[in-house]
């Protein structure tokens, strides 16, 4: 932990048992972090799923925190949270209950086995940044691009608004 607080990006994603409520669920849980303060949170997004195609559309979100844990301390929060809500895996890509990824943050790059920051999908995956771009549309992230520009060579494939 540190003194400082520093802005992270989160993605939020689920397409089993109730979706919607797993994703306001895992927020909420992600405001009572300690050290951590949730300050935004993008619309919520259906989008088709990446990988099998045998599975239901997710949904989709992104925060924004400020906190002061450092990216191991935010990831293992993150990691109990999925387990809290029943986080299952088995299959690369398959289908779960909740999937918490940090995106991004400040200053933080990170490159070791269990973590990687920026996170590898915030550069391609749609159904990331359609939500962060709600929430960060102006950020520049290191070595990986301008969210918005990041958002237009995505496209919008499979992708709707929730609410
Ligand atoms: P992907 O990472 O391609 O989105 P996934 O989310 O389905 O796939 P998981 O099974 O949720 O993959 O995570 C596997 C491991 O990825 C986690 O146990 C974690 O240690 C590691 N990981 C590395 N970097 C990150 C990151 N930035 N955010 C979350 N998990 C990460
Ligand atoms: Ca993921
Ligand atoms: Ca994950």
């Amino acid at each position: 932990m540190s003194p400082l607080w520093r802005p992270a990006y989160v993605a939020v994603g689920s397409n089993l048992n109730s979706p919607r409520e797993r994703v306001l669920e895992a927020i909420e849980r992600m405001g009572r972090l300690p050290a951590t303060r949730l300050l935004l949170r993008s619309r919520l997004y259906s989008t088709r799923p990446m990988g099998p195609q045998d599975q239901p559309h997710f949904v989709n979100a992104a925060v924004g925190l400020l906190t002061q844990l450092a990216p191991q301390e935010l990831l293992s929060a993150l990691l109990r949270i999925e387990q809290t809500l029943g986080r299952d895996r088995r299959q690369r890509w398959g289908p779960r209950v909740i999937d918490l990824d940090l995106l991004w943050m400040i200053d933080s790059p990170v490159c070791e086995p269990g973590l990687t920051v920026p996170h590898p999908g915030v550069s391609t995956r749609n159904f990331v940044l359609y939500p962060l771009a709600d929430i960060a549309p102006t950020i520049k992230i290191p070595k990986v691009g301008n969210v918005l520009d990041l958002k237009r060579d995505a496209g919008g494939d499979g992708i709707s608004v929730l609410e």
